[in-house]
């Protein structure tokens, strides 16, 4: 039988900006195993998330099983669509957001993680952005792809390439993906779909080129829907929600927890032997060929010619 127990262990978390999303999951997962948490804030959140933090808005949802809040050992800026600081373009850098900060590309924020703390055992990629979401495939434009891509896709084969040299043998490294990297989702535009099937696709080829270099597991949860703040960008994100209750066979609603359990599984050595893997957390609706709704109608119609036969 194992026992978790992650003291002394550190987890670097790209893409904690607020209590609703499935990396404050995972973090939570985590601090609840004694593990060490640091979090990279998307730059221009990072003011807004620490105020929030410090003003105490997030209390109940820091609250562990043990009575203690959960801690956040430190909290880096992080803009994971720039890999150094000479990318980042004079408007944003000059934006009223960004100004404040000197260091947020991956390579500074890696050099400061090591600066502060040496090396880190976890990684979790827990983001996703594209300026056009809310565009189909047909209609999005190459820039917006790009960018989909970009933030949502090259951002791990980065964090990792930066972050590798400071992970132990043994260390584990997740991202999250979602359905629509396999299957159709209409509505989940942009770019998005195309960005985690990458993602997926990464986490295979990074898990044989870290593993053989650095020892390091690559893994990646394929998550259900969720109402956080960056699927609420999505505009049919209720509908998901429905869709995936009414026709998962496990009816309870997902939430960031389940998430985060299946992660602390990934991250720890209980899944010493796993890497390279998509994993479904969705209460199984990825394994689902036809809505509920199909079956209920049928037996109702063969019912009721039965019904008219008797
Ligand atoms: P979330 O809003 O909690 O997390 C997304 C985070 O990405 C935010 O904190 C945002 O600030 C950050 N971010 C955006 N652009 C960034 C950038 N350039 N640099 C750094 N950070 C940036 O929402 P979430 O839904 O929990 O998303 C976390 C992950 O889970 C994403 O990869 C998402 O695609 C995936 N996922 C979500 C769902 C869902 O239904 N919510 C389903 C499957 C997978």
């Amino acid at each position: 039988m194992f026992k978790i127990d992650l003291t002394g262990k550190k987890a670097f978390i790209a893409g904690v900006a607020d209590d609703q999303g499935y990396g404050w999951g995972i973090a939570k997962a985590l601090a609840e195993a004694g593990c060490t948490i640091i979090i990279g804030t998307w730059t221009p959140l990072m003011n807004i998330f620490k105020t929030s933090l410090e003003r105490g808005r997030f209390d109940d949802s820091r609250r562990l099983s043990n009575g203690n809040l959960m801690e956040f050992e430190k909290i880096y800026p992080l803009d994971a669509t720039f890999d150094t600081m000479e990318q980042v373009p004079e408007d944003i850098r000059s934006h009223k957001r960004y100004k404040v900060f000197d260091h947020y590309a991956i390579e500074d924020v890696a050099r400061l993680v090591k600066e502060d703390f040496e090396s880190i055992d976890i990684l979790v990629h827990s983001l996703a952005n594209s300026p056009e979401v809310d565009k189909p495939l047909l209609e999005t434009s190459r820039e917006g792809y790009l960018a989909a891509l970009s933030a949502s896709a090259y951002s791990f084969v980065s964090l990792l390439q930066h972050f590798g040299p400071i992970m132990p043998s043994g260390s584990s490294a997740l991202s999250l993906t979602f359905i629509a990297a396999e299957k159709a989702v209409p509505g989940y535009g942009g770019g998005m779909s195309s960005a985690k099937a990458a993602l997926e696709s990464d986490t295979r080829t990074l898990a044989w080129e870290v593993g053989r270099k650095w020892g390091i597991r690559v893994n990646t949860i394929s998550a259900g829907p969720l109402r956080s703040r960056a699927a609420r960008a999505i505009a049919f994100i209720d509908d998901m929600i429905e869709y995936a209750e009414s026709n998962a066979p496990l009816t309870h609603p997902l939430k960031a927890s389940h998430i985060g359990n299946a992660a602390l599984f990934l991250l720890t050595p209980i899944s010493e032997a796993i890497t390279g893997t998509t994993i479904h957390v969705d209460n199984g609706l990825h394994a689902m060929g036809i809505v509920n709704k199909g079956i209920d109608n049928r037996k109702e119609k063969q019912s009721l010619v039965k019904s008219s036969h008797s």
